[in-house]
């Protein structure tokens, strides 16, 4: 499920102490037994190496409570109330800023992923390879509706789902398997094989490839 953090981006507020724009950050998870959590799915925190506050807190933590730390300022949103908080190094929290692009472009997949699963319900009367492709391809995609799509292709019946597969790296195991037994039946059904040699699609029954010239056994 997509997170819609865009109306965070609107009122982005500054840093008492450096004056810079604050970060928008994904709250850190809540563990049970850590109380209430942020109350809130984003942070906004200053992480401004320069910021004084950030510069100052080593030295004051150090003396304070003897041990090697300083502070970021953190505003919670749609709330004035700031917040202290506590970090061992300069990058804690950098990995949690929010990418607004990286999110539009989330966003962008998310969308289309959802519109080629409205349209498999009709590929294979349509003959409509392009959606079922789209969800086998798209790593990022659930993977309950691309091993639906797999279980399409032999149906849909369109040999030019066989390069843009052979060419996919897919991360889950057992859907590459199902597209790969959906291809064999489909060569099959077809009277067709990939040459051993150069995996053009030929027919059947040759046994010499026309495009790489092989013989074949
Ligand atoms: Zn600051
Ligand atoms: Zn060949």
């Amino acid at each position: 499920m997509i997170k819609d953090y865009k109306r965070y981006f609107e009122n982005i507020p500054t840093c008492p102490h450096c004056n810079q724009e604050l970060s928008v950050c994904e709250a850190p998870p809540v563990h049970i037994g850590d109380g209430l959590g942020w109350g809130s799915e984003v942070l906004y925190i200053c992480l401004n190496d320069y910021c004084s506050l950030f510069l100052k807190g080593w030295d004051q933590i150090e003396e304070r409570y003897g041990h090697h730390a300083s502070y970021r300022y953190m505003r919670l949103p749609d709330s004035n109330e700031s917040n202290l908080m506590m970090v061992g190094n300069a990058d804690a929290f950098k990995a949690s800023v929010i990418d607004p692009q990286a999110l539009e472009d989330q966003n962008e997949r998310y969308q289309a992923e959802k519109k080629a699963l409205l349209a498999l319900d009709n590929c294979v009367k349509e003959k409509n390879l392009e959606p079922a492709l789209h969800l086998i391809l798209d790593e990022a995609a659930a993977i309950d509706g691309r091993k639906r799509a797999a279980s399409m292709l032999v149906a849909i019946n369109n040999l030019d789902c066989i390069d843009p597969i052979r060419n996919h790296t897919f991360r889950d195991t057992s859907l590459e398997s199902d597209c790969n037994m959906a291809i064999k039946q489909l060569l099959q059904q077809n009277y067709k094989k990939e040459c051993p040699y150069c995996m053009e699609i030929i027919k059947a029954k040759a046994t010499l490839c026309m495009h790489c010239k092989q013989e074949l056994t």
